[in-house]
Order: structure tokens, then sequence, then C-alpha cells
């Protein structure tokens, strides 16, 4: 299978107020060292196998020139045999596009968009800290479509503060009625320490009920359905043939690397994982030193606890045989006990080859999942 290639921009505008991801305040200057570095290490990195995906994520990759997006995608095309229709993905934020800008990414080889909208609702954004309003997300996805791109995903959260099913289905309306290619539906998750649970505690905002959340993830995905859309995993539905052929790598047991600070890399059943802080990483490069700093060889029962976990998210779910060919484990031999609960249930289908959740399962998958941590831990 061929290699993704996923690269790591780490600046944004302003920090969101829910986010724990490796990000940082844009700083110009760290930019300017932070993208040499990047394709220094992808050169090095580089063996000539064959890539057909490469996917910049972030942080908000389109705070990057075109130019600095065109030198990346050809350093990732000299270290690798990349495929003529590799699908070539950068995550958006709508504040950060002009039509000049988006035209500068799809002549840099960019030929797939996920913008960052999750909600359409002013107060919503803004109870959030994201800087662009529903009306500036609109017109951004209207000027990447006319600058031609034909791969274009949107990202909601639902379950946010104050928000009611109503006005989350609103958002699902106005997502519907854009029509993207492809769509990928969240819940808020508020980590420990996140600044959005003070001001949540300081506005005397709440979530909604966990049944409300259910019915905010059931009712969503059935408007994605009416739509035309279909699910593939989880939280992600598209059009036919528009599911992500590089996030499907993660899911399938696939092979990717990741180059900047904090990415991740699987390969030959070892993960790595850079460093995280970026003037460390940029040093590592320029000093000729490791930008890896945790490596861990997944072992036979790693891998398919790995594997189990990943196909699990997806609606195909688990093929029982080939995982069986593979890692010499009949999942349903093994884990068929506990899991028949589930089945009866119908959180869980198996027709004796595939073993998937059902929708209502998906809400319960931590606990599906919990199963095969349980038997793996024994
Ligand atoms: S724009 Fe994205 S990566 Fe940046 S702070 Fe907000 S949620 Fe986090």
């Amino acid at each position: 299978m061929s290699l993704g290639l996923y690269v790591h921009i780490p600046f944004c505008s302003a920090i969101c107020n829910y986010c724990n991801f490796n990000r940082g305040l844009f700083d110009a200057a760290q930019k300017e060292r932070y993208v040499p570095a990047l394709r220094a290490e992808i050169a090095r990195a580089g063996d000539g196998s064959a890539a057909d995906t490469i996917y910049f994520g972030g942080g908000t990759p389109s705070l990057l020139e075109p130019a600095e997006v065109a030198a990346v995608i050809e350093a990732c095309a000299r270290g690798w045999a990349l495929a003529p229709d590799a699908e070539i993905t950068l995550e958006v934020n709508p504040e950060t596009i002009t039509r000049e800008r988006l035209a500068g990414f799809r002549a840099a080889g960019v030929n797939r968009l996920s913008l960052g909208v999750q909600s359409f609702h002013d107060t919503e954004l803004r109870r959030l800290g994201r800087l662009h309003s529903a009306a500036r997300a609109e017109e951004a996805f209207q000027d990447a479509r006319a600058e031609g791109f034909q791969n274009i995903s949107l990202d909601l959260m639902m379950w946010l503060p104050q928000q009611t099913v109503a006005d989350w289905l609103d958002s699902v309306e106005a997502l519907t009625a854009l029509g993207p290619d492809h769509a990928s539906l969240y819940l808020l998750e508020i980590y420990p320490n996140a600044p959005l649970r003070d001001e949540m505690a300081r506005a005397r905002w709440s979530v909604a009920a966990d049944e409300d959340a259910a019915e905010m993830y059931l009712s969503g995905l059935d408007r994605m359905d009416r739509a035309g859309y279909m699910q593939y995993e989880i939280c992600n539905v598209a059009r036919p043939g528009r599911a992500s052929r590089h996030n499907l790598k993660y899911w399938t047991d696939g092979e990717w690397l990741g180059f900047g600070c904090g990415a991740h890399s699987t390969r030959g059943g070892v993960r790595w994982k850079n460093r995280s802080a970026t003037d460390e990483y940029i040093s590592a490069v320029a000093s000729g030193g490791q930008t890896a700093i945790e490596y861990r060889r997944l072992e036979g029962e790693d891998r398919l606890e790995e594997a189990l976990f990943m196909g699990l998210r997806l609606n195909a779910g688990l093929d029982v045989p080939a995982l069986k060919s593979r890692y010499g484990v009949d999942v349903w031999d093994r884990h068929g006990g506990e899991l028949q609960p589930f089945v009866e249930a119908g959180l869980l289908i198996y027709d004796g080859r595939s073993l998937r959740m059902t929708r209502p399962g998906m809400l319960l998958a931590n606990e599906v999942m919990a199963v095969f941590i349980r038997s793996t831990v024994r």
C-alpha cells in the first residue's frame, strides 16, 4: 500500500479556548525557519517509495504562503514516487484565505481543502474563540469552488456550550446547503485544563444533556444521509468516492510518515513521534540531529489491538478472516463472548465475516472497544 505523507504546520492566528493540538501563535520569523527545516527533514527521509497522499494539518496550514506550500510539495515529490493523482489536502481556516491565496494553493498542487467551519452560528463561534463568522465561512467555501476546488471537506462541531439540538441542526442544514464533498461532524470534548472550562463557569454556560448529545449525533447524521452523503467512519461522511484517502490510512492499518514538530509516523511496525516544541524541532533539523524522540515497536498484540481500534471506527468494520490471516487471531473466537451482549443490544453486527458497529453503537464506541483492552491486558 502506498504511503501517506503528513506535514504539520503549528501556527495559528489566535488560540481557540478548547484546543489542545500542538500549535502556537503565528510568528513570521519562526515560520521563516520552520519551512526550510520541514523541507530538509523531508529531503532526508525520501527513499523513492510510492506515496499517494500529502496532508497539511495543524495548527493552521493556510497561514503558509502558497509558494511555501509549493516548496514542501516539491520536496515530497522529489523524495517519493508521488502518484499522479495523489490526494493533496490543506487544512484551511476561513479567515486566512482570499481568492488569490486559494488560486496560489491550487497552483501549488493542493487538490483538496478541509475547511474548519465548526459552526454556522456567530454566537457559537465567538464562544469558541474562533476568528471567523458564519458568513465568512460560506464565502470561503464559495471562493474555493470558484477557484476550481472539486474536493472540499467542512468540519462542524456539536455539543457546544449553550447549543441546542435545533441550533446544531441549523448548522448541519447550512452545511448541506453548501454541498461540500466531505464533512466531519465531531463532538466537542473539553479537556480538563481548557480555558473554555473557566469561561463556561464564569459565563454560566453549560452543554446539553448526554441524551441531547446523542440526539445531535444521530439526527445530524440522519440529515447527512438524506442529503446524499455516506457515513464511512464514526465522524466522517462523504459523497461517493470522496472519503479521505489520507485519513483512511490511519483507520485501515496503513503506513504514513509525519514531518514537522510533534508529527507521528508509522512504518514497518514501528511508530515514532517528532519533538513537539517548534524551536527544538528546527534546531534538531539544523544540527543534523534526531527529530524523532519516541520510538515504539508495535509487536503482535499491540498491532492487533491498534488494528481493532482503528478498523472498528469504520462503517465497514473489521474483516475478521483478513485479520486472522494477518495476525493469526480470530477476533470473534477470542472476543465473541464479551461482544455478544453488544450484538444483542443492536450496537454491533457480526455476520460471520465483518464485525461492525451500528450508528447507535458508534455513540458507545469506547465501551465496545474497551472489550479489546480488557482482553489484551488479561
Ligand atoms: S485554529 Fe485549530 S489548531 Fe489553531 S488553536 Fe484553533 S482549534 Fe487549535
